[in-house]
């Protein structure tokens, strides 16, 4: 037996009976033989972590720009900290964490440069062309067309439900993400460690960055409950930094107990048991409970309306939209301006705005940056201009 059949054998005893386990994977689009001591699963994440993508994604926006400073999180750091979260629920739900933890890598694959401002910019200039630009759907060309490490075959051929997990992720926060029925609760588990992890971190980088104070976020009722239990446990004298440590840990913990005992609640309530249900079950078995639902969302319009969309951190998005449409229409018009493969691409037939977006879509902040000095340097570009130069 190989040590991969003895973990497969290991999941059918560990794991819950609705869990996803590797052995009943739908398997790959193109027929591979199996890895001798990995799992699918397994094999699936090893693939997307040594992708171009993923090590882009150091170089990618989160809310801060890159360049503001040390401790604030990038696509990167985003990306590690939903992978812990979502293997942490996934272990606590009995669920199958290797799948759980390849769709945490991907997640964010597809995201452009500039955060969100980069995908409304390059959503507005598709419409042109009456279409648009989504970055779950980014994600799933880039596992499936972009890398391609084989020779055999396009893409990395990952696994149906890494693929289907990708596509399906839908954070609350992207309004144009219609809202879909998510298959696997590995699946699901990633949607709300994908929340569950930008609220933590955009409070952290939020209070950093003296956007917001503690004053302003212990009005919020689901920080009072934690603060309270912060000074219950160590008592009234604690540092600012200390204070704000344990305030966001003890959030982070009850958001992440709450969803493991809400979960358990509809497995109970609802009588799952095998993986079919949890596919026709019309709701979304892991989740928040309604008190929680309620006091987060208070949470994500607080963020947007003190932290999203605060002068300092607008400045940036309005200068990363016009760098995304310049560059947009830039290329367009002198697709030979393009990296080879790229205008590669356009010559072989490829609708020119489609080779654009996949182009602009891939850059790290700073190569857009670059890019947008090389081909507008007449361009003023006020907030964005003075990071580069204190690099
Ligand atoms: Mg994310």
């Amino acid at each position: 037996m190989t040590r991969r059949e003895e973990i497969e054998n290991n999941e059918m005893l560990i794991l819950a009976s609705y869990a996803c386990k590797s052995r009943d994977s739908l398997g790959r689009e193109y027929a591979e033989e199996q890895d001798v001591y990995r799992t699918d699963f397994q094999r699936d994440r090893d693939r997307i972590l040594h992708t171009e993508a993923f090590l882009r994604l150091q170089g990618k926006t989160q809310v801060f720009m890159v360049t503001e400073g040390d401790h604030y999180r990038n696509r990167l750091t985003h990306t590690t900290e939903v992978q812990q979260v979502g293997r942490d629920l996934s272990r606590a739900l009995a669920l199958n964490e290797d799948l759980a933890e390849s769709i945490a890598l991907a997640h964010d694959l597809g995201h452009t440069p500039f955060g969100h401002a980069g995908q409304d910019a390059l959503h507005v200039m598709m419409q042109q062309f009456g279409k648009h630009f989504e970055h779950n759907e980014q994600s799933r060309r880039i596992v499936e067309q972009f890398e391609s490490p084989y020779p055999d075959f396009p893409g990395l051929n990952l696994t149906w439900e890494v693929r289907e997990g990708l596509l399906k992720h839908t954070p609350v926060y992207d309004q144009r993400g219609k809202i879909q029925k998510i298959n696997t609760m590995e699946a699901q588990v990633v949607n709300i460690a994908d929340e569950i992890s930008y609220y933590h971190h955009d409070l952290a980088d939020g209070l950093r960055s003296q956007l917001i104070t503690i004053q302003d976020i212990i009005q919020l009722p689901l920080i009072t409950a934690c603060y309270q239990q912060v000074l219950r446990k160590y008592g009234q004298d604690l540092s600012t930094d200390i204070l704000i440590k344990r305030l966001l840990k003890e959030m982070m913990h009850l958001l992440i107990m709450d969803v493991i005992e809400t979960s358990h609640t509809h497995i109970k309530e609802w009588n799952i048991r095998t993986l079919q249900q949890v596919k026709t079950t019309q709701n979304h078995i892991v989740s928040f409970s309604d008190v929680r639902k309620k006091q987060t969302r208070e949470l994500a319009h607080f963020l947007y309306e003190h932290v999203y969309t605060a002068p300092k951190v607008q400045q940036h998005t309005e200068e990363g939209e016009k760098i995304i449409k310049h560059l947009f229409q830039y290329f367009y018009d002198h697709p030979e301006k393009m990296l080879p493969e790229h205008a590669q691409k356009v010559k072989d037939g490829i609708p020119k705005e489609d080779v654009v977006r996949d182009y602009i879509a891939g850059m790290t902040d700073r190569f857009a940056i670059e890019q947008y000095q090389t081909f507008f340097p007449r361009q003023k570009m006020k907030a964005i201009q003075l990071q580069l130069i204190s690099e």
